[in-house]
């Protein structure tokens, strides 16, 4: 733990060349170093270089033992499998000999596997931020010669500069909005000729990408999250890569890839969890493209879903992430995604790792927890999925009239369902994101059902996640990619706006932040929120009135969805939570509510109550 830092500053890749034996370059060996401690003492080495398969390799070390090489179609790959054979530190000679002569070396560093990884929970509460529109923290990096593509403000779609250190540089603004947790879009090499701002394109997975700084500075991110008591989630993407990824251009085998970049995927992911459905069908899901520019990758290659594996695991260690958040979850091999998650869970038993499960009905999301009843033999092994289905609920509940299944019902209802997931309460929750219409934008530019929004997301069952800008209510549809990543104001020099600071902001912005953050700055001292109970009541003439509660504490929150009338609740039917409490205190409006007989609430509105004994 102590000496991973030291030496993983500098990634030793000595590699010699000897021009008299037969030519044979080595170009990478991945993953770059390793670590001791693990329980899985078996490593798998992916050598790529010209010829490499014609040398023959030597390990003379009691640290490791080779036990299997193995040779691809392609000349230019090994794998080879190591075990681990120590649990010191250290490095060992990796030869290359082309008739007895040596034509490549690396040194293989072994580190210590650190002990400390934190996870997520219901306390947290998680902001998520594209790198390249939060803040540009370093202009020098904006661009690079080694980079396709370059920094173009005015491009809706380019990159706009924003970066891993202007992260840094504003993480006293992230802990004081009151989240407890970052989610970047993820900041791996994205050399993309265009649209390679938004990350999901890698072209090389060891790497952070030039443009947002380099891995040290991801691993200084980290710390610095750390030291203020956040946590770091990474995204990862194993679905598909992009399509300048280097191996795209010499892959190991035919079988690296599905199909090609003709054959698309339905995006009907119902299909994984459908009874009935046809092999055809899974296939045609599985195994087509994203988009024409993100190969998919087949991890039935047991050499691939070994590398990823790895790589999820390398990314933990080295820049000591306390969860993981998988992308496209539903999409990859079924036995691939179980086995990354247990592979992961098994090194680190504290570690969270939720899937992207864009999917609208709850049983096709439940289907992908962990544990739950519903998916017979399969298990993904996964904490936690994202909670999409009562994100279309929330999405159109404010902007509704109470029918019966409309408005407030879409809520009540939704959890109805939750007797489907093995525990909704760590359920991933979000009122927007990067794909999806920002949800000022969803409800009308109208602040109070913004607020009735938000209110709910924090109040209720799960683990809340915050889309960068939300926090001053930014505007943007999914339609709109560009727009739906805006800059976000201040993080750039010459903005006249800056939200960092507070200043210029429009009276609605200043709402909006004044709201999130006082609501996200109490929950922090909420247990109740953060770990009780749900209890809710059905929605009654536009009401919904629901608790959270433990044996000692409750809140009651109640959203009047009424656009004009302002009710009186009779609160004796809440007897059966409400006994146990004479008084309470109105979060959102600090003032002290003296009885609890009654209570008023004016219309498209939300009160939080924080019940007294
Ligand atoms: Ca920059």
């Amino acid at each position: 733990m102590r000496k991973m830092l030291q030496i993983f500053g500098i990634i030793f890749f000595t590699i010699f060349s000897v021009t008299n034996a037969q030519k044979a370059d080595l170009e990478r060996i991945e993953p770059p170093n390793w670590w001791v401690g693990m329980q899985n003492k078996n490593l798998q080495l992916l050598v790529h270089g010209d010829n490499i398969a014609q040398t023959t390799i030597k390990i003379e070390s009691e640290l490791v033992k080779i036990t299997e090489i193995h040779k691809t179609e392609n000349p230019n790959y090994l794998f080879i499998d190591i075990e681990i054979l120590t649990d010191k530190s250290g490095s060992f000679d990796i030869l290359f000999l082309s008739k007895n002569k040596k034509v490549a070396e690396y040194n293989y560093i072994l580190n210590e596997k650190s002990e400390h990884k934190r996870g997520i929970s219901s306390e947290d509460v998680i902001y998520l931020l594209m790198p390249d529109r939060f803040a540009n923290g370093d202009p020098n990096n904006d661009n690079s010669d080694n980079m396709l593509e370059k920094a173009d403000r005015n491009n809706l779609g380019g990159r706009h500069g924003g970066d891993i250190q202007g992260i840094i540089d504003n993480l006293d603004y992230l802990y004081k909005l009151g989240i407890t947790g970052l989610w970047l879009n993820p900041v791996i090499e994205n050399n993309n000729p265009e649209y390679s701002y938004h990350g999901y394109g890698t072209t090389d997975f060891y790497k952070i990408d030039e443009r947002f700084g380099t891995n040290e500075l991801y691993k200084t991110l980290s710390d610095k999250c750390h030291e203020k008591g956040l946590k770091l989630i990474i995204d990862v993407i194993y679905n598909h890569t992009g399509i300048n990824h280097w191996w795209i251009k010499d892959l190991p085998s035919s079988d690296w890839l599905n199909n090609d970049e003709n054959f698309r995927t339905t995006f009907r992911g119902n299909v994984i969890s459908d009874p009935y459905s046809s092999v055809h069908d899974k296939e045609q899901f599985y195994s087509g493209w994203f988009v024409g520019t993100m190969p998919d990758l087949n991890q039935k290659n047991t050499f691939l879903a070994t590398y990823l594996i790895q790589n999820t695991i390398w990314w933990v260690e080295f820049a000591d992430i306390d969860a993981i958040r998988i992308d496209t979850y539903p999409y990859p091999d079924q036995d691939f995604g179980s086995d990354l998650v247990a592979s992961v869970r098994k090194e680190y038993p504290d570690i969270f790792v939720f899937g992207e499960t864009w999917l609208h009905e709850t049983p096709q999301v439940a289907y992908y927890q962990e544990n739950n009843n519903i998916s017979g033999n399969y298990n993904s092994h996964l904490n936690s999925v994202t909670d999409f289905p009562l994100y279309y609920a929330i999405k159109a509940a404010f902007n509704e009239k109470e029918g019966w299944d409309t408005g407030l019902f879409r809520l009540a209802d939704r959890l109805a369902e939750d007797f489907l997931y093995s525990n909704p309460y760590i359920l991933i929750t979000f009122l927007d994101n990067h794909d999806i219409d920002r949800f000022f934008t969803a409800v009308g530019k109208n602040i109070n059902k913004f607020k009735m929004g938000f209110a709910f997301m924090i109040t209720t069952r799960g683990i809340p996640v915050i889309y960068y800008g939300t926090e001053i209510a930014m505007e943007g549809q999914e339609h709109n990619h560009g727009l739906l990543r805006q800059d976000f104001p201040g993080g750039w020099q010459d903005d006249k706006t800056n939200a960092f600071k507070q200043t210029n902001l429009s009276k609605t912005q200043s709402e909006a932040y004044n709201f999130v953050s006082k609501l996200l700055n109490w929950r922090k001292t909420n247990n109740a929120v953060k770990n009780g109970k749900l209890l809710h009541f059905l929605p009654d003439n536009n009401v919904y009135v629901y608790f959270r509660y433990t044996d000692n504490e409750a809140v009651m929150v109640l959203l009047n969805n009424d656009d004009t009338q302002k009710k009186e609740i009779d609160c004796n039917k809440f007897k059966e939570i409400l006994s146990d409490y004479k008084t309470g205190y109105d979060v959102i409006n600090d003032k002290k509510i003296v009885s609890l007989e009654t209570i008023t609430i004016e219309p498209k509105s939300v009160l939080i109550i924080e019940l007294l004994k």
